[in-house]
């Protein structure tokens, strides 16, 4: 079974690792700076094999040249290979590869941005208490999701509906600790959701003591995450008194809902 670690760096940002248990051999995913790395590798001993990028923000692919030493592989989508440094191995939608003897599938994710992509580990223990991993990068946020700095409103739903559709005891290890305030809208959305009001006791007594808000899961997320609820009563009764009587008349379907809500966000 794959342990992950997360390390800090920048104001928010999770540097993921990944290794096995007793071994040296490890992953990051997206390092952002190359500093915290190394010092998490020095003082626990490790031996970087590989990275997984999500998308070229700086704070996603900044310390990549620096960790890139011979012989680690670098992992990004192809069609983005212009804008992330030091690639070794270009993937796309459905590239499966081996991580440390575990099966990654790579799932196209545009939205935040075009060429954004997330990995997916299924099968990360053969025993019925398997929690697969999803590396989410900015696209799923724990009760929330990334802005959309380059995709549509409607590729970024169907992104985040793909996701959706993953194993709701799927382990989600997101880029950023948002969670808190994304908590704060997602409870102006659905003020009567109990899941919710659990989840924010939960993680602002997590985040008193420092300590992350991730991995959430998928079903945490679904029952939790307004952007992936946009079809429950309560969220549409909400966006409707945001939206005015004209764009009310126009939503026909869930990717409208979508965009009414991602823009309410933006503004709040
Ligand atoms: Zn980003």
């Amino acid at each position: 079974m794959l342990e992950v670690h997360p390390i800090t760096a920048f104001n928010d940002n999770y540097i993921w690792l990944i290794k096995a248990p007793n071994q040296q051999n490890c992953w990051v995913v997206d390092p952002g700076d190359a500093a915290p790395v190394q010092d998490y590798l020095t003082a626990n001993n490790l031996n970087l094999e590989g990275i997984l990028l999500t998308h070229h923000h700086y704070d996603h692919i900044d310390g990549v040249t620096k960790l890139a030493k011979q012989g680690v592989q670098v992992v990004g989508f192809a069609k983005d290979s212009q804008r992330l440094p030091a690639l070794t191995k270009p993937v796309e939608e459905g590239t499966t590869f081996e991580l440390l003897g575990y099966a990654v599938k790579v799932m196209e994710v545009p939205g935040h941005t075009l060429g954004h992509i997330v990995y997916f580990i299924e099968g990360n223990d053969r025993k019925e208490t398997n929690q697969p991993l999803l590396f989410s990068g900015d696209t799923l946020f724990a009760a929330g999701c990334g802005r959309m700095f380059e995709g549509t409103a409607e590729q970024m739903q169907a992104s985040l509906q793909s996701l959706a559709n993953l194993p709701p005891a799927t382990q989600v290890f997101a880029a950023h600790e948002y969670t808190l305030s994304n908590l704060k809208f997602a409870l102006e959305v659905e003020p009567n959701n109990a899941a919710l009001q659990n989840r924010m006791t939960q993680c602002t007594q997590l985040r008193a003591t420092q300590q992350p808000t991730l991995p959430s899961t998928l079903a945490v997320e679904l029952a939790t995450n307004p952007f992936l609820r946009v079809t429950q009563p309560e969220v549409l009764a909400s966006l409707k008194t945001q939206t005015k009587e004209a764009d009310w008349a126009n939503l026909t379907n869930p990717a409208e809902a979508f965009k009414l809500l991602r823009s309410w966000k933006d503004k709040a």
